[in-house]
């Protein structure tokens, strides 16, 4: 199954190039939107299957406006240098090994065809592709065999970053730096979540090109590690890292990421409202 959210947060199940509303099969959902709240309750996503779809209405996919899928997870946890040839172009010394995960704002998160805004006119900003990958059932200090068993899904995670030299929660959390979508798919339609073909191109430029069976942490050992530091939670979201081929963005880009089984995010980027680096607010010295 395909689960999105759309049309100011309406819940709705995709089916090839329609989506079948079903908010009104579900209670009212919180912030969070209704597929976290429904993994608070049921912990995966089977019992959707079970709801009666044949009185809802039925829209083209083309017509709707996606919303994030998981607009406010309880937390947005991201490894750094999980690829091999990610860590080379980086000139890092460390791997994730090293590194653990980190956490980026939950408030980063933007809809699909939203709009990345670009903080500084004149500080390297990146895409970064990268596999989510979606808690169903809450994990704490779990095996790497267990894993797998508390993944509710999977989705399409962009990590915007700015290369500077502040913590990446600072750097990799501003708002919009966390495009997340298109859908929610369900693990027996993505099968083994270690190989899958993930694609990333900004405009004509075919930037990120690799297999997750890449990773250094693959999916089981990056949900059991990050369990092992932080209780991981229904509808939390694990952004597994990035590959080679990271680079900059500007004004009037588009960034297209595509994960084999699980569809394509498309966003925007925009420079407007970008200040000098030099200029960036300093305590006491807000610039207004
Ligand atoms: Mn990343």
């Amino acid at each position: 199954m395909k689960l999105a959210l759309f049309n100011g947060h309406r819940a709705g199940i995709v089916d090839g190039d329609h989506i079948v509303d079903v908010t009104d099969l579900l209670p009212a959902a919180s912030p969070a939107g209704a597929w976290s709240d429904w993994l608070a309750v049921y912990g995966d996503f089977t019992g959707v299957a079970a709801l009666d779809q044949e009185r809802q209405p039925r829209l083209p996919l083309a017509e709707v406006a996606l919303d994030a899928p998981l607009p406010r997870p309880g937390k947005l946890i991201a490894a750094p240098v999980n690829y091999v040839d990610h860590q080379v172009e980086m000139s890092e010394q460390k791997t994730i090994a090293e590194y653990g995960v980190f956490l980026k704002a939950t408030s980063s998160i933007l809809r699909p065809a939203g709009t990345v805004r670009l903080p500084y006119s004149d500080k390297r900003t990146d895409q970064e592709g990268e596999l989510g990958i979606v808690i169903g059932r809450t994990a704490t200090n779990i095996a790497r065999g267990e894993a797998l068993s508390h993944v509710a899904g999977y989705t399409g995670v962009i990590d915007i970053s700015v290369r500077s030299t502040e913590d990446r929660s600072t750097r990799k959390s501003f708002d919009t730096f966390t495009p997340i979508g298109p859908w929610i798919v369900t693990p027996d339609e993505v099968g083994d979540p270690d190989a899958l073909q993930l694609d990333c191109w900004v405009g004509d430029q075919h930037r990120q090109s690799v297999s997750t069976a890449e990773m250094i942490f693959d999916v089981a050992q990056l949900v059991a590690y990050a369990s092992g530091v932080m209780t991981l939670w229904p509808g939390d979201v694990i952004a597994s890292g990035t590959p080679a081929g990271v680079g900059s963005l500007s004004d009037g880009d588009q960034i297209v990421l595509e994960i084999e089984r699980i569809g394509r995010l498309a966003v925007g980027v925009s420079a407007t409202g970008a200040i000098p680096y030099a200029h960036r607010p300093l305590p006491n010295q807000a610039v207004r």
